[in-house]
Protein backbone atom coordinates (compact mmCIF):
# COMPACT_ATOMS: atom_id res chain seq x y z
CA UNK A 1 0.00 0.00 0.00
CA UNK A 2 1.39 3.54 -1.05
CA UNK A 3 1.22 6.23 1.34
CA UNK A 4 -0.35 8.35 -1.41
CA UNK A 5 -2.77 5.47 -1.56
CA UNK A 6 -5.25 3.58 0.92
CA UNK A 7 -4.80 1.94 3.64
CA UNK A 8 -6.54 0.87 6.93
CA UNK A 9 -6.53 4.18 7.40
CA UNK A 10 -8.79 4.74 4.51
CA UNK A 11 -11.07 1.18 4.96
CA UNK A 12 -8.93 -1.28 6.11
CA UNK A 13 -10.25 -4.10 3.84
CA UNK A 14 -6.83 -5.47 2.54
CA UNK A 15 -5.73 -6.11 7.13
CA UNK A 16 -7.92 -9.26 6.48
CA UNK A 17 -6.01 -10.95 4.04
CA UNK A 18 -5.13 -13.54 6.53
CA UNK A 19 -1.39 -14.01 5.46
CA UNK A 20 1.30 -11.45 4.98
CA UNK A 21 4.85 -12.54 3.23
CA UNK A 22 7.43 -10.67 5.13
CA UNK A 23 11.47 -9.81 4.90
CA UNK A 24 13.35 -12.20 7.25
CA UNK A 25 13.92 -8.58 9.23
CA UNK A 26 10.30 -7.51 9.32
CA UNK A 27 9.23 -11.65 11.01
CA UNK A 28 11.82 -10.74 13.77
CA UNK A 29 9.89 -7.42 14.33
CA UNK A 30 6.65 -9.21 13.70
CA UNK A 31 7.62 -12.26 16.27
CA UNK A 32 9.03 -9.63 18.85
CA UNK A 33 5.17 -7.62 18.90
CA UNK A 34 3.90 -11.37 19.52
CA UNK A 35 2.50 -12.15 16.58
CA UNK A 36 2.89 -15.51 14.40
CA UNK A 37 4.82 -16.45 11.46
CA UNK A 38 4.84 -19.57 9.06
CA UNK A 39 7.15 -21.15 6.43
CA UNK A 40 5.29 -21.54 3.40
CA UNK A 41 8.01 -23.67 1.34
CA UNK A 42 6.95 -24.86 -2.29
CA UNK A 43 10.17 -26.33 -4.64
CA UNK A 44 10.37 -26.48 -8.32
CA UNK A 45 11.93 -29.21 -9.96
CA UNK A 46 15.35 -27.81 -11.70
CA UNK A 47 17.33 -30.54 -13.66
CA UNK A 48 18.45 -27.75 -16.45
CA UNK A 49 19.63 -24.51 -15.36
CA UNK A 50 16.80 -22.48 -18.04
CA UNK A 51 18.11 -19.53 -20.00
CA UNK A 52 18.96 -16.19 -18.69
CA UNK A 53 16.27 -14.82 -20.95
CA UNK A 54 13.62 -16.98 -19.43
CA UNK A 55 12.27 -13.91 -17.25
CA UNK A 56 10.17 -16.79 -14.94
CA UNK A 57 12.87 -19.06 -14.43
CA UNK A 58 15.17 -16.61 -13.67
CA UNK A 59 12.84 -14.86 -11.43
CA UNK A 60 12.57 -18.59 -9.13
CA UNK A 61 16.05 -18.67 -9.30
CA UNK A 62 16.38 -15.35 -7.79
CA UNK A 63 14.60 -16.44 -5.15
CA UNK A 64 15.18 -20.15 -4.09
CA UNK A 65 18.00 -22.14 -2.67
CA UNK A 66 19.11 -25.45 -4.28
CA UNK A 67 18.71 -28.46 -3.12
CA UNK A 68 17.73 -32.44 -3.44
CA UNK A 69 14.48 -34.50 -3.58
CA UNK A 70 15.95 -38.20 -3.89
CA UNK A 71 17.44 -38.20 -7.18
CA UNK A 72 15.34 -34.62 -8.16
CA UNK A 73 17.12 -31.75 -8.38
CA UNK A 74 14.92 -28.77 -6.88
CA UNK A 75 15.20 -25.15 -6.31
CA UNK A 76 13.39 -24.28 -2.68
CA UNK A 77 11.35 -21.37 -2.57
CA UNK A 78 10.35 -20.10 0.80
CA UNK A 79 7.74 -17.03 2.08
CA UNK A 80 7.74 -16.12 5.66
CA UNK A 81 4.24 -15.19 6.31
CA UNK A 82 2.61 -13.54 8.83
CA UNK A 83 -0.51 -15.33 9.69
CA UNK A 84 -3.33 -14.43 12.23
CA UNK A 85 -7.63 -15.02 11.90
CA UNK A 86 -9.42 -12.33 10.72
CA UNK A 87 -8.44 -8.60 10.96
CA UNK A 88 -4.49 -8.02 11.26
CA UNK A 89 -3.91 -7.67 15.13
CA UNK A 90 -2.40 -4.45 14.19
CA UNK A 91 -5.69 -3.11 12.76
CA UNK A 92 -7.38 -0.61 15.65
CA UNK A 93 -11.21 -0.81 16.41
CA UNK A 94 -11.21 2.85 14.41
CA UNK A 95 -9.51 0.91 11.26
CA UNK A 96 -6.37 2.65 11.70
CA UNK A 97 -3.19 0.38 11.74
CA UNK A 98 -0.85 0.42 14.82
CA UNK A 99 2.05 0.15 13.46
CA UNK A 100 1.93 2.44 10.55
CA UNK A 101 5.35 3.89 10.41
CA UNK A 102 6.87 0.44 10.57
CA UNK A 103 4.25 -1.53 8.78
CA UNK A 104 5.48 -3.95 6.48
CA UNK A 105 6.59 -3.64 2.85
CA UNK A 106 3.95 -5.74 1.83
CA UNK A 107 1.35 -3.00 2.83
CA UNK A 108 2.77 -0.31 1.67
CA UNK A 109 2.71 -1.52 -1.60
CA UNK A 110 -0.91 -2.77 -1.86
CA UNK A 111 -2.60 -3.14 -4.05
CA UNK A 112 0.11 -3.55 -6.33
CA UNK A 113 2.35 -7.44 -6.34
CA UNK A 114 5.91 -8.32 -5.48
CA UNK A 115 5.65 -10.99 -8.02
CA UNK A 116 5.64 -9.13 -11.74
CA UNK A 117 3.83 -11.73 -13.41
CA UNK A 118 1.00 -11.38 -11.45
CA UNK A 119 -1.46 -8.95 -13.68
CA UNK A 120 -2.97 -5.88 -11.53
CA UNK A 121 -6.75 -6.41 -11.65
CA UNK A 122 -8.95 -4.10 -9.34
CA UNK A 123 -11.26 -7.00 -9.31
CA UNK A 124 -8.99 -9.22 -7.45
CA UNK A 125 -8.18 -6.60 -5.08
CA UNK A 126 -10.44 -5.39 -1.92
CA UNK A 127 -9.50 -1.73 -2.64
CA UNK A 128 -12.36 1.25 -2.63
CA UNK A 129 -12.51 2.33 -6.67
CA UNK A 130 -10.96 5.50 -6.20
CA UNK A 131 -7.59 3.60 -4.49
CA UNK A 132 -7.10 2.86 -8.19
CA UNK A 133 -7.26 6.55 -9.83
CA UNK A 134 -6.39 9.14 -7.24
CA UNK A 135 -4.75 11.31 -7.35
CA UNK A 136 -2.89 9.84 -9.84
CA UNK A 137 -3.66 6.34 -11.87
CA UNK A 138 -1.86 3.73 -9.63
CA UNK A 139 -1.47 1.59 -12.44
CA UNK A 140 -0.46 1.77 -16.23
CA UNK A 141 -0.62 -1.08 -19.04
CA UNK A 142 -0.02 -3.18 -15.66
CA UNK A 143 2.59 -0.97 -14.53
CA UNK A 144 2.46 0.84 -11.10
CA UNK A 145 2.54 4.35 -11.85
CA UNK A 146 3.47 5.48 -8.29
CA UNK A 147 6.81 6.21 -7.41
CA UNK A 148 6.93 5.20 -3.88
CA UNK A 149 5.20 2.02 -4.54
CA UNK A 150 7.72 1.39 -6.88
CA UNK A 151 10.66 1.81 -4.71
CA UNK A 152 8.94 -0.67 -1.94
CA UNK A 153 8.34 -3.34 -4.29
CA UNK A 154 12.09 -3.00 -5.54
CA UNK A 155 13.36 -3.38 -1.97
CA UNK A 156 10.87 -6.07 -1.40
CA UNK A 157 12.37 -8.24 -4.55
CA UNK A 158 16.14 -6.98 -3.64
CA UNK A 159 14.88 -8.03 0.34
CA UNK A 160 13.83 -11.76 -0.84
CA UNK A 161 17.32 -12.10 -2.63
CA UNK A 162 19.21 -11.08 0.41
CA UNK A 163 17.13 -13.41 2.86
CA UNK A 164 17.54 -16.72 1.02
CA UNK A 165 20.38 -18.22 2.59
CA UNK A 166 19.19 -17.29 6.10
CA UNK A 167 15.64 -19.13 4.96
CA UNK A 168 17.74 -22.24 3.75
CA UNK A 169 19.63 -22.12 7.40
CA UNK A 170 16.49 -21.80 9.12
CA UNK A 171 14.80 -24.56 7.28
CA UNK A 172 18.22 -26.21 8.38
CA UNK A 173 18.17 -25.42 12.04
CA UNK A 174 14.43 -25.86 12.54
CA UNK A 175 14.16 -29.68 10.41
CA UNK A 176 11.84 -28.07 7.76
CA UNK A 177 12.09 -30.50 4.75
CA UNK A 178 9.11 -30.70 3.11
CA UNK A 179 7.70 -28.67 0.00
CA UNK A 180 4.70 -28.59 -2.42
CA UNK A 181 5.25 -28.64 -5.98
CA UNK A 182 5.30 -24.94 -6.78
CA UNK A 183 2.41 -23.78 -8.44
CA UNK A 184 0.10 -26.80 -6.94
CA UNK A 185 -0.10 -25.28 -3.25
CA UNK A 186 2.12 -24.67 -0.10
CA UNK A 187 3.72 -26.24 2.58
CA UNK A 188 3.02 -24.25 5.49
CA UNK A 189 4.94 -24.65 8.60
CA UNK A 190 4.49 -23.29 11.82
CA UNK A 191 7.10 -23.84 14.36
CA UNK A 192 7.05 -22.01 18.00
CA UNK A 193 7.69 -18.20 18.05
CA UNK A 194 10.72 -17.99 20.42
CA UNK A 195 12.51 -21.65 18.05
CA UNK A 196 11.77 -19.42 15.03
CA UNK A 197 13.06 -16.03 16.45
CA UNK A 198 15.94 -17.16 17.65
CA UNK A 199 16.92 -18.73 14.25
CA UNK A 200 16.17 -15.65 12.52
CA UNK A 201 18.45 -13.79 14.62
CA UNK A 202 21.70 -16.36 13.92
CA UNK A 203 24.12 -15.77 11.21
CA UNK A 204 23.85 -18.24 8.60
CA UNK A 205 27.93 -18.20 7.88
CA UNK A 206 27.48 -21.99 5.99
CA UNK A 207 23.79 -21.78 5.41
CA UNK A 208 24.41 -21.96 1.77
CA UNK A 209 26.94 -24.95 1.38
CA UNK A 210 24.41 -27.16 3.34
CA UNK A 211 21.23 -26.46 2.02
CA UNK A 212 22.53 -27.26 -1.16
CA UNK A 213 22.76 -30.59 -0.57
CA UNK A 214 19.87 -30.95 1.87
CA UNK A 215 17.33 -33.70 0.91
CA UNK A 216 13.70 -32.60 0.96
CA UNK A 217 10.37 -34.32 0.19
CA UNK A 218 7.80 -33.06 -2.21
CA UNK A 219 4.01 -33.20 -0.59
CA UNK A 220 1.12 -33.28 -2.88
CA UNK A 221 -2.86 -33.68 -2.91
CA UNK A 222 -2.92 -35.18 -6.64
CA UNK A 223 -2.52 -38.65 -7.17
CA UNK A 224 -1.15 -37.92 -10.39
CA UNK A 225 1.69 -35.20 -9.32
CA UNK A 226 2.54 -37.94 -6.75
CA UNK A 227 3.12 -40.95 -9.40
CA UNK A 228 5.13 -37.92 -11.83
CA UNK A 229 7.12 -37.44 -9.02
CA UNK A 230 7.82 -40.92 -7.99
CA UNK A 231 8.79 -41.23 -11.85
CA UNK A 232 11.03 -38.54 -11.60
CA UNK A 233 13.26 -40.10 -8.42
CA UNK A 234 12.06 -37.62 -6.58
CA UNK A 235 11.31 -38.22 -2.53
CA UNK A 236 7.80 -37.43 -2.82
CA UNK A 237 4.73 -37.68 -0.37
CA UNK A 238 1.01 -37.47 -0.35
CA UNK A 239 -1.09 -35.27 2.17
CA UNK A 240 -4.93 -34.43 2.70
CA UNK A 241 -5.52 -30.64 2.23
CA UNK A 242 -7.49 -30.91 5.09
CA UNK A 243 -5.52 -32.33 7.39
CA UNK A 244 -4.13 -30.04 10.61
CA UNK A 245 -1.34 -29.93 12.30
CA UNK A 246 2.36 -27.06 12.67
CA UNK A 247 3.31 -28.45 9.67
CA UNK A 248 0.12 -29.07 7.07
CA UNK A 249 -0.42 -28.73 3.18
CA UNK A 250 -2.73 -25.83 1.96
CA UNK A 251 -3.42 -27.38 -1.87
CA UNK A 252 -4.83 -25.20 -4.50
CA UNK A 253 -7.39 -27.73 -5.93
CA UNK A 254 -9.13 -30.32 -3.44
CA UNK A 255 -7.60 -33.86 -2.93
CA UNK A 256 -7.42 -36.26 -5.78
CA UNK A 257 -6.36 -39.03 -3.53
CA UNK A 258 -4.03 -42.29 -4.04
CA UNK A 259 -5.73 -45.35 -5.36
CA UNK A 260 -4.67 -47.09 -2.04
CA UNK A 261 -6.53 -44.51 0.17
CA UNK A 262 -9.70 -44.01 -2.01
CA UNK A 263 -9.80 -48.38 -0.74
S1 LIG B 1 0.34 -4.09 9.62
FE1 LIG B 1 -1.10 -2.37 9.49
S2 LIG B 1 -1.36 -1.97 7.26
FE2 LIG B 1 -0.49 -4.04 7.51
S3 LIG B 1 -2.24 -5.44 7.54
FE3 LIG B 1 -1.75 -4.93 9.68
S4 LIG B 1 -3.08 -3.17 10.18
FE4 LIG B 1 -3.03 -3.36 7.93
Amino acid sequence: MSDLNFSCTQCGKCCHNLRLPLTCQEAVAWLQRGGNVELLCEAVPWVVEPAASDALAMHKRQRSFPAWSGELPIRVIVVLAATFKGACPHLGSDMRCGIYDSRPHVCRIYPAEVNPFLSLSPSHKQCPPEAWTSPTPFVRDNQVVDAQTQLHISLLRHGDQLDIAVKAWACEALDIQSASLSNEGYMAHCPSSEALLSVLQQTPSIADGRSSRSQWSMVTNQAATFDALCLAGAKSMYASASADGPSRYLGFRPDAPLQEQLA
